[in-house]
């Protein structure tokens, strides 16, 4: 008994040995292998089929119709023309069967890859075709003498991988690594240890496999009940590991104590005054949401919150709020905003609120300051002479130093990365964090991409908002557009009129925006056209969005550079011109910039596109004005890596759950992962192995 102990532990972990532990790879093969992020058995292991094919081998002497596999030697081939083009292969089976394979697609590629009088393993099925047997498209594979004699590839459920140019050009195509994970499902029976990163309960609660188990039948399944179940298990390993780094992300947060606000938060007299001289009053989501914010920093830990809210939900107002019972404390308090347009508009807003607050000193710091004004605000900022600083990325320049930075707020947060976000933090000792959505994120998404922060969310939005009117229109119907637009115009109203972004190709999208604005200026003579885009200075842009403000541009023109967070309540008309262009969010958003006063808003959606998938986003912008409705339908169409920029922001793209599909995997790994705080060293390293350095360095 001891025995058996003590030489299981000698076992190598797959996690340890390295691929050329395995016989056959030479330098060549392991150098291509560890480009390719293989660098470990199992690396190896992780590299999951594509698909599987059925290669039970059939009764080869009797042919019968079906899915069925055989083995073949081809005798010949030649290309047909006719109606459709086809390329006809006659082989013989093993047994001497005569059957003929058909190809109508890929016939290049076939009349490359198919050789006279080589073996291959086909399988699809087969027809009687006028008293002759054929198979068309069969999936096949050559094979060699070697092959015959162990069955890797044939003989069960087989699977197969996808590699790229530089695996196959080491001879690691399909059949390559098939041969290698073959040999590798050998030795984990035998000599080397797969620990198991799960805790055994939670394995046992969920009726999960043995981690060995599971990566045994998702390369060799031995039936499809098999492969569902390692499917199953290892869809869940990923997401307990990753749901367990954002507990713990999480935990360790709590654990710092927040270094520059000694005192609890009381009363604060800041905030009183605020809600004393708004020219509204706040909405129950907002009262609650800044209370549940307050109430999770009375302690003295460090806290992070993701507020959530629908576009216009008044979430700026939310975290100024919070920030005052900052700033009555003596504490500095950061703003990060994407863009220069934005960042001025919350100063603006906020010092243009009646009788601004003693004691609050704004700043604002962006790439268009003056170097001498910037000396200055650097200056006062070192010494905490400006207690609340507004700003874009400049705030993370390496010269600035804040006197007491002690709460940091993200403004549309999907624009910057977690580096971003971190490098801001950094600037205090440990500050709190609120970052802010601009549309809402789907439930499970924030389970397991923001699992390591509070989530707050702003339900309503401000009382006496009439719901945007949402049209579709086509080409031809343009010129009763601009009837309809003159009319709202005439009543004091002002419009956007946005142009897509062209991809690859920010000239394009100029020259697009700027003829529409020509034209524009020629339809609508008597009042004033603007046209706004990134290339402007940002001096330009401002001056032009002052000019929309303040009433004196009727019409803007732009590409999406006014996207984000702009909020002028007079603009009541929103165009957005081949809406087919944009995603959900992103025309949410737009749309989000009208509706914002108490005037009746529309949204112009044109486009001629017809494809189904541009339907089902225009249709649904059509159908509700949700946002988090929304989201759920753009999750679907684009999947969450892009939704959310995953790669952007340094997060993963997962590997084999989906958080879409396997949802109710996500919720319950989320639950299982609260009952354990610590994973054994082994779960660690694969942890730390598989994510970013930027979302692992807490994890010592
Ligand atoms: P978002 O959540 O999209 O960032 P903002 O914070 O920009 O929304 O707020 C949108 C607009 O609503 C702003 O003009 C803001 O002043 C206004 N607002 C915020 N709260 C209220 C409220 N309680 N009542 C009326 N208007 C409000
Ligand atoms: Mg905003």
């Amino acid at each position: 008994m001891r025995k058996v102990q003590t030489s299981k532990t000698q076992q190598k972990s797959i996690s340890e040995l390295p691929i050329s532990a395995l016989s056959g790879i030479g330098d060549t093969k392991k150098k291509v292998l560890n480009k390719n992020e293989i660098i470990t058995i199992e690396d190896l292991l992780y590299f999951f089929p594509r698909k599987y094919v059925d290669r039970n081998l059939h009764d080869m002497f009797f042919l019968r119709e079906g899915y069925i596999t055989l083995i073949v030697k081809i005798q010949s081939f030649y290309l047909a023309h006719g109606k459709k083009s086809r390329f006809i292969v006659q082989c013989k089976t093993l047994q001497g069967n005569p059957i003929t394979l058909l190809f109508f697609n890929g016939i290049q590629y076939y009349r490359y890859a198919i050789k006279k009088d080589q073996t291959y393993i086909v399988s699809g099925n087969l027809d009687n075709f006028h008293g002759s047997f054929q198979m068309i498209h069969p999936e096949l594979e050559q094979i060699d003498q070697e092959d015959l004699e162990n069955a890797i590839h044939f003989g069960r459920i087989i699977p197969i991988y996808s590699t790229n140019e530089s695996l196959k050009k080491v001879a690691l195509d399909s059949r390559g690594i098939r041969k290698l994970i073959h040999q590798t499902l050998k030795k984990i029976e035998t000599e080397w240890n797969v620990p198991e990163l799960i805790p055994e309960p939670i394995l046992k609660k969920n009726n999960l496999l043995q981690r060995k188990e599971a990566l045994k039948q998702i390369h060799y399944p031995e039936n499809q009940k098999k492969l569902e179940e390692a499917k199953l298990t290892l869809k869940y390993e990923e997401l307990f590991l990753f749901s367990f780094l954002m507990q713990k992300k999480k935990e360790i947060r709590k654990s710092i104590p927040r270094e520059v606000f000694p005192k609890p938060f009381g009363s604060c007299q800041l905030y009183e005054m605020l809600i004393k001289n708004l020219p509204f009053t706040l909405t129950q989501g907002q009262i609650e949401a800044i209370k549940r914010i307050l109430d999770l920093i009375q302690g003295n830990s460090m806290s992070a919150f993701l507020l959530q809210g629908d576009v216009g939900s008044g979430k700026t107002l939310v975290a100024f709020a919070c920030a005052l019972h900052y700033i009555e404390n003596g504490i500095q308090v950061a703003l990060m905003a994407p863009t220069e347009i934005l960042a001025r508009q919350h100063y603006n807003t906020l010092t243009s609120l009646p009788g601004l607050l003693p004691g609050v000193h704004l700043d604002i710091l962006t790439s268009s300051e003056t170097k001498k004004n910037k000396e200055i605000t650097l200056d006062r900022i070192r010494r905490g002479d400006s207690n609340f600083i507004i700003g874009t990325h400049s705030l993370i320049e390496e010269n600035i130093i804040f006197k007491n930075l002690g709460l940091v707020i993200i403004d549309e947060q999907h624009r910057f990365g977690v580096q971003q976000r971190e490098a801001l933090r950094k600037k205090g000792r440990n500050p709190d964090l609120i970052i802010m959505t601009a549309t809402p994120i789907p439930r499970t998404l924030c389970l397991t991409i923001f699992g390591d922060l509070e989530l707050v969310y702003l339900k309503e939005k401000p009382a006496g908002r009439k719901p945007i009117k949402t049209l579709w229109l086509k080409e031809h119907q343009r010129s009763g557009l601009y009837k309809s637009i003159r009319k709202y115009l005439n009543l004091g109203r002002q419009c956007y009129i946005v142009y897509p972004l062209i991809e690859e190709s920010e000239k394009l999208d100029l020259k697009a925006a700027t003829e529409g604005y020509e034209e524009l200026k020629k339809i609508f003579p008597e009042f004033r056209v603007e046209l706004i885009h990134s290339k402007l200075k940002p001096e330009e842009k401002e001056q032009i969005m002052q000019n929309f403000r303040n009433g004196k541009v009727q019409i803007l023109v732009s590409t999406t550079v006014i996207e984000v967070g702009v909020d002028i309540p007079n603009a009541t008309i929103m165009v957005i011109e081949h809406a087919e262009r944009f995603g959900i969010s992103q025309l949410h958003q737009l749309r989000g910039r009208v509706g914002r006063g108490s005037e009746e808003s529309f949204c112009i959606l044109i486009s001629d596109s017809d494809t189904e998938n541009a339907k089902e986003r225009l249709e649904a912008l059509l159908k509700t004005q949700d946002g988090f409705e929304l989201a759920e339908v753009d999750l679907k169409i684009r999947g969450p890596g892009e939704l959310l920029g995953l790669k952007q922001h340094g997060l993963p793209n997962f590997k084999i759950a989906d958080l879409i599909k396997d949802r109710h995997l996500v919720e319950k790994a989320y639950e299982d992962v609260k009952e354990y705080s610590e994973l054994s060293d082994e779960a660690i390293k694969f942890i730390k192995k598989t994510y970013d350095e930027g979302i692992v360095d807490f994890l010592i």
